[in-house]
């Protein structure tokens, strides 16, 4: 449900990308500008170059699902920055391919036949801290507003700019990965966190921007309560989960992002390399949809990962709810969530709810 001028302002935007046809080479990609682009609210957004063919070209999901998107979201995790408190997009929301089909550079004339859209994101998300990765992101900030900032000079360092801090950082691809290795890339982010928590006590609330490790908390009681339980369970599991804590507590349990997408609800942040929270407790099978085992470690895995005696009272109702569900039946289940009902309502007038956010 459309409530504020902003998330209006923000449906007119993706409308007008999705109609977008300046540039003939991205015919047939996705334009990815979307709700699971991120919060409208969010303190920081992350400007990449371009959507990835295996990534957000697929996904609809700005560096998820590919090397790089696992790259950037381990460095937020590593961090401590959430998803949800971010938004993310690129300087060209197209995927731009060569003939063989492989990621190319976005033109010049790409980029600047993009640089309306991402000045509309900016202007009206209003961001505290913007992040550029890598330098064609730099690039297109220059031409919204001059400054004489070079990546390799000006790396990890927050300068004045349009209203707001410009922050440029290295682009979390592999390529990029020579120039600055991953763990001083951890170090950047790290710095972005620390940024936004100097500027929260001056200009905006930086409640929202760090994540404690309560939402991982979550995860492990409800990995160790289930014992073995396939990946498509518990995205809707923990969408439950908060999803009643909102009604109940006014509020989510974890500060998980979760999306619309094709058999419902999607928590992005079991989308990554999340797995290796839990290396001595959690085994994986390999496959697209894998089944989760939770290995108990006795005395002292019941001391680690506490949650409070509300959460976990919720955790447990949930359970108990969809035990004897089978998938088809856990999926129902969470259709019938207010949400979900709102989004397909919406869908029957028309209006496309793939990649909204959820909770
Ligand atoms: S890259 Fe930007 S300007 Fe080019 S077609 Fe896509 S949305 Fe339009």
């Amino acid at each position: 449900m459309l409530t504020t001028f902003s998330e209006i302002e923000f449906d007119k935007l993706v409308d007008d990308v999705s109609a977008c046809r300046k540039c003939a080479r991205m015919e047939g990609c996705v334009r990815v500008l979307s709700w699971a682009n991120g919060s409208i609210e969010a303190p920081l957004m992350f400007i990449g170059e371009a959507p990835g063919r295996l990534g957000a070209d697929r996904t609809a999901i700005p560096f998820h699902g590919d090397k790089s998107g696992d790259n950037f979201e381990k460095l937020l995790d590593t961090a401590g920055i959430s998803r949800k408190d971010i938004f993310v997009t690129n300087a060209v929301l197209c995927n731009p391919k060569d003939e063989k089909g492989n990621n190319s550079p976005p033109a010049k004339r790409e980029i600047e036949n993009c640089v309306d859209n991402l000045q509309r994101q900016i202007e009206l998300i209003k961001p505290a801290l913007v992040m550029t990765l890598g330098g064609v992101a730099l690039e297109a900030t220059r031409i919204i507003e001059h400054h004489d900032l070079t990546l390799r000079d000006s790396v990890r360092t927050s300068n004045k700019w349009n209203s707001r801090l410009l922050l440029p950082l290295y682009h979390p691809g592999a390529r990029a990965m020579i120039h600055r290795s991953f763990h001083n890339q951890v170090s950047d982010y790290y710095f972005v966190g620390e940024t936004l928590k100097r500027l929260g006590n001056k200009k905006r609330r930086a409640s929202t921007s760090i994540r404690d490790d309560n939402s991982w908390n979550v995860v492990a009681k409800v990995l160790k309560i289930h014992g073995s339980i396939s990946l498509f369970r518990l995205h809707k599991i923990l969408y439950l989960i908060d999803n009643l804590a909102a009604a109940r507590l006014g509020g989510p349990i974890t500060r998980f992002f979760y999306i619309r997408q094709k058999d419902g609800p999607y928590c992005v942040d079991l989308g990554g390399r999340w797995y290796s929270r839990f290396p001595d407790s959690l085994e994986a099978t390999k496959s697209a949809m894998p089944i989760l085992t939770w290995r108990t470690r006795g005395l002292f895995d019941e001391e680690e990962h506490q949650v409070s005696d509300e959460a976990l009272a919720l955790i447990r109702e949930v359970a108990n709810q969809t035990e004897m569900l089978n998938e088809g039946q856990l999926k129902t289940k969470v259709y019938l969530t207010e949400p979900m009902k709102r989004y397909l309502k919406m869908e029957k007038q028309g209006f496309s709810s793939l990649n909204m956010r959820l909770l």
